[in-house]
């Protein structure tokens, strides 16, 4: 059978329980995450019903599923889609606004300004609608994110294809979109309602910071995240400011005081953790708490390095996010997650620091284990959801190849993703996103730009 490729139409997709016929995908390599390690050469993956049936070798699977369609991708590796753990996708529109600064200017002089001026629902939905399109270009299938209007952007992401896991920040002060902290949990908790059957969705609870939040308001949130089940996802120890206000208002760090409050356990994703103690450290790993490492985000504003190969070692599940694009500036886990590894090998002295397996294991497996996810995503297995991305290494930076999977990180990148699939589903065929108008939203990107800084 000829190589091929489709693309299907946005409505052919919502329905993730339609039955179809089962497709096989072969690929030069496929890199599965689960076993560790493995490799595997000319195999393919059958996909039936928007899972993976099997993974077989190619010709295997052609004579066991002979007369289905087939998309044979040559010199590309595939696997399991990138999870963007940490991200704040409406902030794409304001990528590039106020570079060169540290956190709390940053914060303060500019993001918070412009979000108080422009925060919308239109602004969440087409800053969320441009973050999906760069994200499925460059080979992620999942984000959780943090922000506001998050039923907004649940709209934008299911318009998509893309997967999310999207929790509405909770703060003590007021935005257009809440109040106070009572009326930010109040719409995080109606948003879960109303997304409850969408199978690629999942919310969080999202309370910005410890210094954004009060402890009545860290104690509400660990009582319904215990009640709902739902993740809970917090900017942690991010800068040594923040643990020195902390300090000097509570007489103790933040994680001492969130573990006074309840809030440490293995429904936590604590973003960045660039200042911890081997005490800390310690804690973490006690408790079960997952850490979102954004190692850009962490450099630009000036914040550190994160002891990510300390916390690893000492058996905490850590993943990686890229943050907001305003503090990035782009969506691009293959290059985030290649600086995650040479960080902690130049950090660290050692260079078997933090490997490929172990870098494409927090870009994908490790991900989606603080998603609680990792049931559906996460690696390549039988029974688990088909969100699976294809990187082309036939062209002349990725020339010789010995090894796919070190490729993946030094040597390619989100210019080599060809092909993405969510639930079998294809959002990146051959490079062309299937379900987004490029044209529209360079335009709307436009509009926006105008708005927030018109040009002179
Ligand atoms: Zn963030």
């Amino acid at each position: 059978m000829p190589a091929s490729s489709s693309t299907l139409s946005s409505s052919m997709v919502s329905a993730s329980s339609t039955t179809t016929s089962p497709q096989l995908i072969h690929a030069r390599w496929i890199i599965p995450v689960e076993p560790r390690g493995v490799v595997l050469e000319d195999h393919c993956v059958v996909v039936a019903n928007g899972r993976i049936a099997a993974i077989l070798p190619g010709a295997e699977a052609r004579e066991q599923y002979p007369d289905v369609h087939e998309t044979s991708l040559g010199q590309h590796v595939l696997i399991p889609g990138l999870i963007n753990l940490h991200t704040h996708a409406t902030m794409t529109l304001m990528r590039g606004l106020a570079d060169d600064t540290p956190l709390m200017t940053w914060l303060q002089e500019h993001i918070w300004p412009a979000e108080t001026q422009h925060l919308s629902a239109q602004f969440v939905f087409d800053g969320t609608e441009l973050a999906t399109a760069e994200m499925i270009r460059s080979g992620t299938t999942c984000f959780a994110d943090m922000y506001f209007y998050h039923d907004v952007a649940a709209r934008a992401a299911l318009k998509s294809g893309m997967r999310a896991a999207l929790g509405g920040a909770i703060l003590e002060f007021p935005t257009p979109y809440a109040a106070d902290a009572e009326g930010y949990l109040a719409k995080g908790i109606a948003t879960r309602e109303e997304f409850l059957a969408e199978s690629r969705l999942k919310l969080l609870l999202a309370p910005h910071a410890p210094y954004t939040v009060s402890d009545k308001t860290i104690q509400r949130v660990v009582t319904i995240a215990a009640e709902m089940d739902v993740p809970v996802m917090m900017h942690i120890h991010e800068t040594l400011d923040e643990c020195a206000q902390s300090e000097a208002e509570y007489g103790v760090r933040p994680i001492a005081r969130l573990e006074r409050l309840g809030m440490l356990g293995p429904n936590l994703i604590a973003v960045h953790c660039v200042h911890m103690t081997a005490i800390e450290i310690e804690l973490f790993a006690k408790r079960g708490v997952h850490v979102a490492h954004c190692p850009v985000s962490n450099l630009k504003l000036g914040s550190g390095i994160a002891p990510v190969q300390a916390m690893l070692t000492a058996g905490i599940n850590v993943g990686v996010g890229t943050d907001g694009c305003a503090s990035n500036n782009r969506l691009d886990m293959l290059s985030e997650t290649r600086l995650a590894s040479l960080l902690q090998k130049g950090i660290t002295g050692d260079a078997a620091a933090l490997p490929a397996h172990q870098a494409l294991e927090m870009a994908t497996l490790n991900a989606a284990k603080a998603l609680g996810w990792d049931d559906d995503i996460g690696s390549l297995v039988p029974g688990k959801a088909a969100d699976m991305v294809a990187i082309d290494l036939s062209s002349i930076e990725t020339q010789p190849c010995y090894d796919p999977e070190s490729h993946l990180f030094h040597a390619a990148s989100r210019e080599h993703v060809t092909h993405s699939w969510v639930a079998g589903e294809l959002l990146l065929d051959n490079g062309a996103l299937t379900r987004i108008d490029v044209n529209e939203l360079k335009t709307k990107a436009r509009i926006w730009q105008q708005r927030l800084r018109p040009n002179p």
